[in-house]
């Protein structure tokens, strides 16, 4: 049995990965699940899945789950904090990392460092710490597998070895695809008045609210461009963003001698999440066959980057190196928390992020301490630029 600790289990990946592993209770154990505060969410599965621990962050939240378990006659073990979190993520053979945001860094690189198979949704490690990230999965022999729909994708399409880089594969250039989320067509006058709901009703993906409003800014893409770079080796001017609205591409690798291979499902994230737990096998996600003659048309388009400056942001953050995709992160996140608390307006949501990387040093983070200072400083001068932006 391979023993499974699902990190953000309460979240939209932790849900869709406890679904596939509840399709395959003979070939995986659940070891943990962690969240951060959910009580209720993570009783109720803890109670469903009955796994050997359950973590959450907050300590007194953790109080309050061990006397409800207690008094529901669970003999699960509770843990509480990032020493928690990091201890269940070390212990398992296999690591789904989903928790949201710079918090999933500490958790995801402990798994990592231990030598787990890692299935990587939370991207934002790899744009915070890429270098040191990538150099520990290549120190411990950790198997990293991307969970994005995109990057799996690529790894369906590009079975090599990446760490050879794109020329010793015979690739030309890889296509980023993304839907351009729920704005893509709206007025660009409007976007200032748009609302947290709004920017959340994606039209095809159910996710998070922070990757949700990541999407509708198109920064999801640009976050994904960066994630791309560490994952393949792969230099940012290699990648092309194209957005085809339908979701039903995933991603597309072109070789040298014009081939173009995609790969294609359902936008349901199952898919991504059985391909890497069975990898290097496949086994049944509970998604419902492609319909090619009901999809019956595919589209694609240019970025606009007028409507989506975050992409641009991005990718220079790329081309820059050092730790400018982690200060672009923090401030990310501080000016989404903003957006989504309904202190900041969404169009000021890149503009702050401009200021932001013009106001800050770019250093070459050569340990953790490095970007973990590079993301406080981001944080710290976005707060005071949502205090100047905001309503
Ligand atoms: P959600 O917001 O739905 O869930 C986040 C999870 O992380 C919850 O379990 C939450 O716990 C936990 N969490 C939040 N903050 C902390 C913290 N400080 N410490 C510990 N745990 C914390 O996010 P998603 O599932 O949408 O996304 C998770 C990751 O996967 C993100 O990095 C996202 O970019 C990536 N991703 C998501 C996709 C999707 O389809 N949703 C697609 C591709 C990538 P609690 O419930 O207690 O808040």
């Amino acid at each position: 049995m391979e023993r499974v600790t699902v990190l953000g289990s309460t979240g939209s990946i932790g849900v869709s990965t406890l679904d596939v592993l509840s399709r395959h209770r003979d070939t995986f154990e659940l070891y943990a699940i962690t969240a951060n505060s959910s009580v209720e969410a993570i009783l109720q599965q803890t109670l469903a899945h009955q796994p050997r621990y359950v973590v959450l962050r907050d300590e007194s939240s953790a109080e309050q789950l061990a006397t409800q378990l207690r008094r529901a006659g669970s003999e699960c073990e509770v843990l509480a904090g990032e020493a928690g979190l990091c201890k269940v993520a070390a212990e398992a053979d296999t690591v789904m990392a989903a928790i949201v945001g710079a918090a999933g860094l500490l958790p995801t690189l402990s798994a990592v460092e231990a030598g787990a198979k890692v299935l990587l949704a939370n991207k934002e490690s790899l744009v915070m710490a890429g270098q040191l990230f990538m150099d520990a999965v290549e120190r411990s022999g950790s198997t990293l597998l991307p969970i994005d729909s995109e990057h799996n994708a690529i790894f369906q399409c590009m079975p090599g070895v990446h760490r050879q880089g794109l020329d010793a594969q015979g690739v030309r250039r890889i296509l980023l695809t993304g839907s351009g989320g729920p704005f893509r067509q709206r007025s660009v006058e409007s976007l200032a008045s748009v609302t947290p709901d709004e920017a959340c009703a994606h039209p095809n993906w159910s996710m998070g609210r922070k990757i949700s409003v990541d999407s509708a800014t198109m920064m999801n893409k640009g976050l994904e461009l960066i994630e791309a770079c560490w994952l393949f080796h792969c230099p940012p001017e290699r990648i092309d963003v194209v957005v085809h609205p339908q979701s039903v591409i995933h991603s597309m690798v072109e070789y040298v001698d014009g081939s173009v291979l995609a790969q294609m499902g359902q936008p349901d994230m199952r898919t991504p999440i059985a391909h890497a737990l069975a990898w290097p096998k496949r086994m049944e996600s509970g998604v419902a066959s492609l319909d090619l003659i009901v999809q019956a048309r595919l589209d694609f388009e240019a970025p606009d980057e007028q409507r989506f400056p975050c992409l641009r942001l991005a990718r220079e953050a790329a081309e820059l190196g050092g730790s400018a995709s982690a200060s672009l992160n923090a401030a990310n996140e501080i000016a989404v928390e903003a957006f989504l608390a309904e202190q900041l307006p969404f169009t000021a949501i890149p503009t702050l992020l401009e200021r932001v990387m013009a106001d800050v040093e770019n250093v070459e983070p050569l340990t953790l301490g490095d970007v973990q200072a590079a993301d406080l400083q981001a944080r710290e001068r976005a707060r005071s630029l949502v205090r100047e932006f905001g309503f």
